[in-house]
């Protein structure tokens, strides 16, 4: 059996990866499963999904906590989950990154393809959607499954679903991925621990009150403690604000899930980068087009 699990942000496309790469090794012949783990995420944080490969029927329904193979769909998430840990030494890994396999510390020593999917996904798609980018990179790590099944399985599944066109940008995005990923072996240096524990365990929780502010090692939980999460480090797209176009509508200052968008006493608006994570809603709820969403972790 043969086990791929992949890490990525709400929004990246993890799950559809997972499923794709599942339905490209059924048109191989192989039996395939793919299911995600949504733990409380929200568009921008870190989400999981596996797909298990095999030439027999697959029974086991478990998480996969040792895979074969590594997908990272954003190269920033080892900073702040150890998502390296139970790789095999053996394993590989595959990871949206510009950095070559060599430059890249994954925390395990292992062969590794990385691929700037990010750009590929804005060029071909207009949008940070890199799940089919990084398709074409898993083709390229291990033959397990041939590309032209990986493109025919995009072609199927995004075309039914986005339509004809759609399938073949995706198909495209996958094959300059092949063409330009960089095969190496990436750094086990960091440690593989948690960077900072957000809730407390459960026996910490006093039974029947809302969890009271606390200071928990180096982290406040509870109530108005979102401050130090500064989900600003999830960014890969950033919203520029074009204040000649703000008709004071006010409606990007209550739909922005984090709470970014200050409202000035003129009633224009200012954002606190530090907790933008890219999600893009500010941006398709404006009525003015005062907001467009550009590719990178930049203010305005
Ligand atoms: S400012 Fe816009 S892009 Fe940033 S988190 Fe809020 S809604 Fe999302
Ligand atoms: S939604 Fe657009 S027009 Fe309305 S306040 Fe925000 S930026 Fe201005």
């Amino acid at each position: 059996m043969y086990e791929i699990r992949f890490h990525g942000r709400g929004g990246q496309g993890a799950v559809m990866a997972a499923q794709t790469l599942a339905e490209a090794a059924v048109l191989q012949g192989f039996h395939a499963q793919a299911f995600p783990y949504f733990g409380a995420e929200r568009r921008g944080a870190p989400v999981k999904a596996f797909t298990r490969i095999d030439e027999k029927r697959i029974s086991l329904k478990s998480q996969i906590y040792k895979p074969d193979m590594l997908v990272i769909l954003d190269g920033g998430l080892p900073d702040i989950e150890p998502i390296a840990d139970g790789l095999r030494p053996e394993g590989k890994a595959v990871v949206n990154t510009t950095l070559r396999p060599e430059e890249y510390d994954l925390g395990i020593s292992v062969d590794c393809v990385t691929v700037d999917a990010t750009t590929i996904a804005y060029e071909k798609l207009k949008a940070p959607i890199v799940n089919t980018a990084i398709l074409g990179a898993i083709a390229k790590a291990d033959d397990i499954v041939s590309l032209d099944h990986v493109l025919q399985a995009i072609k199927d599944k995004f075309g039914e679903k986005l339509g004809e066109r759609a399938g073949v940008l995706n198909a495209e995005a996958a094959k300059t991925a092949y063409d330009t990923c960089i095969e190496g072996r990436c750094k086990g240096e960091r440690p593989l621990v948690q960077k900072a524990t957000w809730l407390p365990p459960w026996e910490e929780i006093p039974p029947g009150t809302a969890l009271p502010v606390a200071n928990m090692g180096e982290v406040v939980v509870g109530p108005g403690s979102s401050w130090q999460n500064l989900t600003g480090t999830w960014r890969i797209q950033s919203p520029m604000y074009k204040k000649d176009k703000c008709v004071r509508c006010l409606r990007c200052w209550w739909s922005c899930p984090e709470g970014t968008i200050k409202r000035q006493e003129d009633d224009y608006m200012r954002w606190d980068y530090r907790y933008c994570k890219g999600c893009g809603v500010c941006a398709n709820i404006c009525p003015a087009s005062a907001i467009e969403m550009k590719k990178g972790a930049r203010e305005w």
